[in-house]
């Protein structure tokens, strides 16, 4: 029986389009071909908030006839879109970004429910989006393409090439649970930049946003059938969408096994994969032991965890783990765990109770194989306490596995050749940190390590996505960024001049010997 409401969602009268409410309750549609629809089959299904399990929301259960048209409604605005001049897709998505500014409250209070984030992080998410959408439109021009000369090659003397990019076509984004906003502006604004069209699969725990995006994106213009949304379960609206011809890109971000499943079923597509992370923090001897502490449990526990490129493992050399571990547990009196939405509480539940249970069984794993429990370790239904495990043997499960979960898994080394050598034994390569005052010391600790990125002195962020993010190993193909991501979202092709028609070209003059 599902509990009632305890918060309800107050939207404005913008989005009354996106949904109908039944018994209270809102009920959500798709959003396909420039239409706000029901599932081909009228199913839809619940969406709860962590907060208290509560129903905040119905969305409709896609069908394999939804994937179909959706798809092909992106095929069909495919020339439309890329055919409206540059001046004017920026402008619809200026548009968009002053509408969805005008409305921010409503996106982060929906982020509240839907994810549990607190306010605060829910804030960040939504201003980050606008600042995503904003440089991205400024990064437009980035890719404008090239021109290259002939005369460095004797074959090409008389010619020149000019490369330009151009757009894809329908490209698939789908994205994950635990950034449910700023990973679909991610992926379908410098989509849209470079004249794509799409169809978003969010995830089905918390997908609200991305509707709520997609009526934005309807009210500032967009050409009918350049944006849809479906929602529904991965398992079955997923392998449909990804696999069908009309989509020539997939961008997911997500776990690997998710990855390695989308990647078996693609096909001749190009694929951008951004997925699963077990970051490293290396603490060095020579390290401002206050800084590395604070900095790493704010790695650890920043949205329980639950973020792709959270410290999931702690390398600390043995001269100074005892008092590095010390400063941990002083650090965490500046943590609460509850109900977001309260002051003071600035860590929430995790998405649902089964994520809990399983940060659950890896933290009894580990210290059923010895670890010591220095705080925390049980949760009570989505909330997990911030949890601090020391002397972790590189065998336990938590040691290995992405941990998504409030969990700072302290393993101690002899030095920081052991702590490379760890972090590079993980099948996973995303993102890691290294704390130090040695400037050599950084120097070697972020040159050995196998990651997409690495941090120093700090605990991995990456904002608005200035800088490129990706990982390597299981962890990913691609990059993604700012102009980085229009980059991805475009193929080139060579256009070449022949000059020697018109006398134009050149020709080499064998230099006298
Ligand atoms: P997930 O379970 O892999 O789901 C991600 C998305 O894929 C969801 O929309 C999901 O739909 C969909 N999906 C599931 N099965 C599918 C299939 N067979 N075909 C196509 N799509 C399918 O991941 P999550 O639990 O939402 O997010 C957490 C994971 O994302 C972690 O592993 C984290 O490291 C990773 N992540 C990586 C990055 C990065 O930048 N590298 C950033 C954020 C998160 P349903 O929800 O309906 O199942």
């Amino acid at each position: 029986m599902p509990l009632k409401p305890t918060a309800r969602l107050e939207l404005s009268d913008i989005f009354s389009a996106c949904f109908t409410r039944r018994d209270g309750v809102p009920v959500f549609k798709q959003f396909i071909s420039g239409r706000w629809v029901e599932s081909s089959d009228h199913h839809a299904f619940e969406v709860d908030t962590p907060i208290d399990s509560s129903v905040i929301a119905k969305v409709q259960a896609a069908t394999i006839e939804d994937v179909d048209r959706a798809v092909a409604a992106a095929d069909r605005a495919r020339k439309s879109m890329r055919d409206i001049p540059a001046i004017d897709r920026i402008d619809i998505l200026n548009k968009a970004r002053h509408i969805m500014r005008d409305h921010r409250e409503e996106f982060v209070s929906t982020l509240v429910l839907e994810a549990g984030k607190t306010p605060s992080s829910a804030t960040g998410e939504v201003m980050a989006s606008l600042n995503r959408v904003k440089m991205t439109m400024e990064e437009a021009r980035s890719v404008f393409g090239e021109y290259i000369p002939g005369d460095w090659s004797e074959d090409t003397m008389a010619k020149f090439a000019l490369v330009v990019h151009e757009p894809l076509g329908a490209i698939a984004c789908i994205t994950p649970f635990n950034y449910p906003l700023f990973s679909v502006v991610a992926k379908v604004i410098p989509a849209l930049v470079a004249g794509n069209t799409v169809v978003v699969k969010p995830a089905s725990d918390d997908p609200l946003v991305a509707l709520l995006l997609a009526r934005v994106l309807e009210e500032a213009g967009i050409p009918s059938g350049a944006v849809n949304v479906i929602t529904g379960h991965g398992a079955k609206v997923g392998d449909r969408l990804v696999s069908r011809d009309k989509i020539k890109m997939i961008t997911l971000t997500g776990s690997t096994a998710v990855g390695k499943r989308v990647a078996s079923l693609a096909g001749m597509k190009k694929l951008h994969l951004e997925l699963g992370g077990k970051g490293a923090a290396i603490v060095a001897a020579d390290a401002d032991l206050q800084l590395a502490s604070k900095k790493v449990l704010e790695g650890c526990l920043k949205y329980s965890g639950q973020r792709c490129d959270a410290i999931s493992r702690v390398f600390v050399e043995d001269t100074v783990a005892e008092r590095f571990t010390g400063l941990l547990v002083k650090e965490l009196a500046s943590w609460r765990v509850g109900d977001p939405r309260k002051d003071g509480n600035n860590m929430g539940p995790l998405i649902n109770r089964e994520a809990a249970e399983r940060v659950q069984a890896l933290v009894d794993d580990a210290v059923s194989r010895g670890c010591k429990l220095v705080y925390g370790g049980k949760h009570k239904g989505c909330y997990f306490e911030p949890t601090i495990l020391d002397y972790v043997p590189a065998s336990a499960q938590i040691a290995v596995e992405e941990t998504f979960g409030p969990v700072a898994t302290l393993i101690r080394v002899r030095n920081l050749d052991a702590a490379i050598e760890l972090t590079n034994a993980s099948r996973y390569g995303l993102d890691s940190c290294v704390f130090t005052n040695s400037f050599y010391t950084a120097w070697r600790v972020t040159k050995a390590l196998e990651e997409g990125s690495v941090t120093v002195n700090d605990a991995p962020a990456h904002g608005v996505g200035y800088f490129p993010f990706g990982g390597n190993k299981d962890s990913g193909i691609g990059r993604e960024g700012v102009g980085y991501s229009i980059d991805e979202m475009t193929r080139l092709k060579t256009i070449q001049f022949n000059l020697a028609p018109a006398g134009l070209g050149k020709t080499r003059q064998t230099p006298k010997m």
